[in-house]
């Protein structure tokens, strides 16, 4: 029998029971673990070269708070196992260096996060590996652009910030015959609203940094798939050293039990700040998955239970009329990230430069603005965005 998200998120990973009878799981601040006697040691290096369950060694390669939070964050995404890494980004780099060597070739998804383009196009580059860069929604070009040396297909979905939203059954349907390794960037959907495992996706990356955290105050990342899909990545992580630690894991845990009623809340938040948007005079496009105008709408319904908490959307007006909005908001924040409980609001073009030419060239317009809603009342924000178009 398998529980609900909901409950999963509460119980999967815990012990049962805990060290002292503690009902939390313990912080295990410690970076090595010593063996009574020598012949314990010899039998965990014979377990070791068998490939048995191992006990645990030395920090960089596990830690037992760290494994209950890769063991939720497995059961969520239905996945066999989990490995957490020190950040999204730590989880990226050392996933592709683990699946690429040079020659090969790697696609990747148009509008995927910008930091993981420039690992392709740049750093990627130099160690002779060479990437293509395909639109989200044209399956025929997916198969033109893929060669007999591609070896990943790494997509985001939903994007970043016009929340494209990639068809993981067709993509699947494309890569799995061609012998791609199929990647999906899902930080943006959380288990909540998409699981890509069920549509034969191979291996799930999250910057648990964002909503599997939830509350701003820690950086994490997680891959997830089968045990065979992950060995390499595992052996990568270990001599890389990209781990996350006891402390970020735990508050990883913690967070981790509310994802459910975080997410709900923020995609009911995303789509009655959508719709408001949608109808105000003040507003010229509105960026959302939820929205029948997005042109992703249609696989959205059929792949996602939810639509997120991130709304991105156009001003009627400039940069500067678009920075004056921003500075009149109250309740959000201003700046980089997403999914905490808290709402963040960022000027995008701003974000990425100074230079007109540069963030015409990111694709990015001076009036656009991403919102990432957290967990307040939809009412309020509301009311927030209300008086600050009145005011500009
Ligand atoms: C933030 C983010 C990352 C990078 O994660 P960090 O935890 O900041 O390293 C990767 N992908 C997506 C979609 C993100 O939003």
């Amino acid at each position: 029998m398998t529980n609900h998200l909901s409950t999963q998120a509460v119980h999967a990973g815990e012990d049962r029971p805990k060290p002292y009878g503690a009902v939390t799981t313990p912080i295990v601040q410690t970076s090595t673990y010593a063996f009574a006697d020598t012949a314990e040691i010899m039998d965990f290096m014979r377990r070791k070269a068998a490939g048995a369950p191992q006990r645990d060694e030395y920090g960089r390669y596990s830690n037992p708070t760290q494994t209950a939070a890769e063991r939720k964050i497995a059961a969520l995404e239905g996945g066999e196992g989990a490995l957490l890494f020190a950040s999204g980004m730590a989880a990226i780099t050392t996933t592709l260096l683990a699946l690429l060597s040079p020659g090969d070739h790697l696609l990747l998804v148009e509008g995927c996060y910008r930091r993981t383009r420039d690992f392709a196009t740049g750093f990627l580059r130099r160690w002779g590996v060479e990437t293509t860069i395909v639109p989200v929604d044209q399956p025929a070009a997916w198969v033109e652009a893929i060669r007999p040396t591609s070896r990943v297909f790494l997509t985001e979905s939903p994007t970043n910030p016009y929340l494209r939203v990639t068809d993981l059954a067709r993509l699947v349907e494309v890569a799995r015959p061609r012998g791609l390794v199929t990647v999906v960037d899902s930080t943006f959907a959380t288990p909540v609203n998409q699981r890509p495992l069920e549509h034969g996706v191979d291996l799930v990356i999250h910057s648990a940094t964002k909503y599997l955290g939830g509350h701003n105050d820690l950086l994490a990342g997680a891959v997830v798939g089968s045990h065979q899909a992950l060995a390499g990545i595992l052996e990568a992580r270990g001599l890389l050293g990209g781990m996350s630690n006891p402390h970020d894991a735990y508050l990883l845990l913690r967070g981790l039990k509310t994802l459910d009623l975080r997410v709900r809340r923020q995609n009911e938040n995303g789509q009655r700040v959508a719709g408001f948007l949608a109808g105000h005079p003040a507003i010229r496009r509105v960026y959302y998955p939820g929205l029948p105008s997005h042109p992703d709408h249609a696989v959205a319904r059929r792949q996602m239970a939810g639509f997120g908490g991130v709304v991105s959307f156009e001003i009627d007006g400039d940069l500067e009329r678009t920075a004056r909005f921003i500075d009149r908001l109250r309740l959000p924040y201003i700046g980089p990230t997403l999914g905490g409980v808290e709402s963040i609001v960022q000027q995008q073009a701003i974000f990425v430069s100074l230079d007109p030419a540069e963030r015409q060239a990111a694709g990015l317009t001076d009036n656009l603005v991403r919102y990432a809603l957290g967990i307040e009342d939809a009412a309020d924000l509301i009311a927030d965005l209300d008086q600050a178009l009145a005011g500009i």
